[in-house]
């Protein structure tokens, strides 16, 4: 049956609700609006019927009792002692959320030997650390990671729980989101709170055409992983708090079926994410020889060369130095955009870098409207006269 009914004695026939429909779900069968088992439920037609004759038959989510949820957790994490760079990043959103909610701020260790960890988290502005410490937590895998956190988070019933969107955060919050029965949104560029205290997770939506705000209303905790470089690292202070509750690993090494047998490091002479200067070429560049002024540029200002996706897919450059959506998001102290158009994937990866320059020889162009500083003009003009008077400045 479709979840969608018509009040047929209602409707006046004037079929709006027909050329809506993006499924073809609805036809018109004596000046009655008809559904059929196509019907997504989108609620498309809703809006246009001036009669409200169309109603939508949701079947009622589950409703749990999320009242005694309080709090914004972040997880720390961590590789043989060296934290991602993105929790600390976390801890300074995770902070700006927990005010908002008058709500504590704590973070969660895991691993072997973490007690410098620990006190860290507590000079990155941590309210509580939540510590599980245990030989079967020293490198990270699911299993032993989930079972560790699903009790705790089951115990103490945060309202929030964010992590990093990298390898091993999106495999954990996956997995921790699964167990719990909750939602979680990836790879989130905001993070707010509502009037009704929800947490309003933004991110790129349709192939980054659009950007969705979506709400876990019903289910808690509300879980986002956000990509490194999003949010701002705050800067590390004394520690205001030295609250920590320990939990228990809950998992036998032998009991765990993933064994780490080694790492390798890949080797990568480019990091754009870390870079504090980037030059990115786009389209504009015109061809791999192209990225050269861009090269010697970014030599000049101790910089890395970044690219759009187009000048990646064309083959001009390796998609390590890709910048948006689908590649890295950087938030450099400059960014020199040159030959690049904006498009909004482009964007997602870039905007919240401290200064934007944008050469582009089209004033309509899109990056105009987020650059501090725009130059309309030719790259190859603009590029080696902007090296020229850096090396005479700089003295290189
Ligand atoms: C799902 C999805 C994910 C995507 N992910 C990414 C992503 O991660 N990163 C990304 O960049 N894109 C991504 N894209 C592609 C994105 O939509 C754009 O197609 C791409 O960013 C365009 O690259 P561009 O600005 O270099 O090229 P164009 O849009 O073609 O722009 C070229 C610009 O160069 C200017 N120009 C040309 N010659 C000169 C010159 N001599 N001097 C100065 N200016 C000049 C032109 O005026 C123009 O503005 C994604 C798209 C989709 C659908």
């Amino acid at each position: 049956m479709p979840p969608l009914k018509v009040l047929e004695d209602v409707c006046t026939g004037c079929a709006s609700c027909v050329s809506v429909c993006p499924f073809g779900a609805l036809s018109m069968q004596n000046n009655i609006a008809v559904v059929n088992d196509l019907c997504t439920a989108c609620g498309a037609c809703l809006d246009v019927c001036p009669v409200e004759a169309l109603v939508l038959e949701r079947p009622q989510a589950e409703v749990k009792d999320i009242s005694a949820y309080r709090g914004v957790w972040v997880w720390v994490e961590q590789h043989y002692g060296t934290v991602a760079g993105v929790a600390w990043e976390l801890m300074g959103q995770g902070r700006q959320l927990a005010n908002d909610l008058g709500v504590e701020l704590a973070a969660c260790v895991l691993g072997h030997n973490t007690e410098a960890l620990v006190q860290e988290a507590l000079r990155y502005g941590a309210d509580k650390v939540y510590v599980v410490d245990d030989p079967t937590l020293a490198v990270y895998r699911t299993t032993p990671y989930v079972a560790a956190l699903a009790p705790l988070v089951r115990q103490y019933k945060p309202e929030i729980f964010l992590a990093g969107a990298t390898n091993r955060g999106r495999d954990l919050a996956g997995a921790l989101a699964t167990e719990l029965d909750t939602g979680l949104t990836a790879d989130c560029t905001g993070l707010t709170i509502d009037e009704k205290r929800q947490l309003q997770q933004t991110r790129p939506a349709f192939g980054g055409n659009i950007m969705a705000t979506i709400l876990t209303p019903n289910h808690r905790p509300q879980m986002a992983t956000v990509r490194p470089r999003v949010f701002a690292r705050p800067e590390p202070a004394a520690p205001h708090s030295n609250s920590i509750v320990r939990g228990k690993p809950m998992m036998l090494e032998e009991q765990v079926t993933s064994k780490v047998v080694d790492f390798i490091v890949e080797e990568s002479s480019v990091n754009i994410a870390d870079a504090r200067i980037i030059v990115s070429g786009g389209r504009g560049v015109g061809g791999p020889e192209g990225f050269k002024p861009l090269r010697e540029l970014a030599e000049v200002l101790g910089g890395a060369v970044g690219a759009s996706r187009a000048a990646v897919d064309a083959g001009w450059i390796p998609y390590a130095h890709q910048v948006g959506q689908t590649g890295r998001t950087v938030r450099p102290d400059l960014y020199i955009a040159c030959g690049i158009s904006g498009a909004i994937q482009h964007m997602a990866g870039m905007q919240t870098s401290r200064v934007i320059v944008a050469i582009n020889k089209d004033p309509e162009a899109p990056i105009f409207t987020i650059a501090n500083y725009g130059i309309v003009g030719d790259l190859f003009q603009i590029v080696p006269a902007l090296t020229k008077q850096f090396r005479a400045r700089l003295g290189k």
